[in-house]
């Protein structure tokens, strides 16, 4: 670990060769505000390969301060299809597109127990409504950049879905509304990170996230917030907060018996006036190391330390401009032609 300074600065450390870096591009919960992005975590490794786990809303917000070529992305991992999870599939698809990525875009998630609850379903679909934002794009962009690799892998098993340069990623059952929620493990270099999605406690979750370094466990707010602060009635506040999810308490359970390096709760609005009763809450039960996770919270995590602080960005970020060569000479569709009586209007004519 190079740097010692208090915050995290984009593109002015060189990640070390062993090093893991994770970055809490999404905290919060499914309405979007201004502080928290809905669900997401980027995980850049020291061999070069960089993923992101969920890409609900506002994440590729967060992902553009942080000034990564889009190129330099290996892979997108999606835990389950609720929009808060997956809402910025088009940024990932069409936003790093117009960035700069001028490879397929690569995909990853769960099956369901009927086709139209699985991964492949989805982005297929929103693929075809998205049809004229494609076709209008790849005379100007290079066309490749419009391809998608779905991997579709099944939900209900605990089973290795990649492996790859030195890294694996695990996928388990979480119990989470229905059928077709996963976990997810990373491992890579002796080192790992275990992300929750969306899950009640389970001992899916307790028994594959044994001996992990930094696990990201989902926790809604306490009852008592979600009913004071977000106006649901007790009978809401319940269904949400601790059927559908794990509330602080259960997630503190989990944590005991899980006893990582450091413990990461998110999914929850964490304010000054929210986080002392989580975090009460979440020591009930665990008295280990413990994050309440923030947008732009970043952990570098090696054998010996896991530093963590928070990203400083711009608002008024611009794409990386890295090896843009590719994108330069990369093939171009034919492009769309219009209807001549539309194109005889223009003032400078184009078209
Ligand atoms: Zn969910
Ligand atoms: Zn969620």
């Amino acid at each position: 670990m190079q740097s010692r300074r208090d915050q995290f600065f984009p593109n002015t450390e060189v990640l070390g060769k062993d090093e893991m870096r994770i970055t809490a591009l999404g905290t919060g919960r499914p309405f979007l505000r201004p502080a928290q992005a809905n669900a997401g975590w980027l995980v850049e490794l020291g061999n070069g390969d960089k993923f992101q786990f969920d890409f609900g809303y506002g994440t590729q917000t967060n992902f553009g301060a942080l000034e990564i070529p889009y190129q330099q992305m290996t892979a997108y991992f999606a835990t389950h299809l609720h929009t808060d999870h997956v809402g910025d599939f088009a940024q990932i698809w069409i936003g790093s597109w117009t960035g700069g990525r001028t490879k397929p875009l690569e995909v990853h998630g769960p099956s369901g127990p009927l086709e139209k609850y699985g991964m492949k379903h989805f982005v297929t679909k929103q693929m075809e409504s998205y049809a004229w934002d494609t076709d209008t794009r790849v005379g100007l962009l290079p066309a490749v950049g419009a391809e998608v690799n779905v991997h579709e892998f099944d939900y209900s098993k605990v089973h290795v879905v990649y492996d790859r340069n030195g890294v694996k990623v695990t996928s388990f059952p979480a119990v989470h509304i229905y059928d077709g929620a996963v976990s997810l493990r990373l491992d890579w270099n002796g080192l790992s990170f275990v992300y929750s999605g969306d899950t009640t406690p389970s001992y899916f979750f307790v028994e594959n996230a044994k001996n992990a370094d930094v696990v990201v466990h989902e926790t809604f707010n306490t009852k008592d917030q979600l009913m004071s602060r977000s106006g649901y009635d007790e009978r809401s506040a319940i269904g949400i907060g601790s059927i559908a999810h794990s509330d602080p308490v259960e997630a503190g359970k989990v944590f005991e018996m899980v006893d990582p390096r450091l413990a990461v709760a998110y999914h929850f609005f964490n304010d000054f006036d929210t986080a002392p009763e989580m975090e009460a809450a979440i020591r009930t039960h665990y008295q280990g190391p413990l994050a309440l996770a923030r947008d732009m919270m970043v952990f570098n995590v090696t054998k010996e330390e896991i530093l963590t602080r928070m990203a400083v960005t711009s608002a008024h970020v611009w794409p990386n401009k890295e090896n843009r060569e590719g994108f330069k000479n990369a093939r171009r569709a034919e492009r769309m032609a219009m209807s001549r009586w539309l194109a005889d209007r223009q003032i400078f004519p184009k078209f």
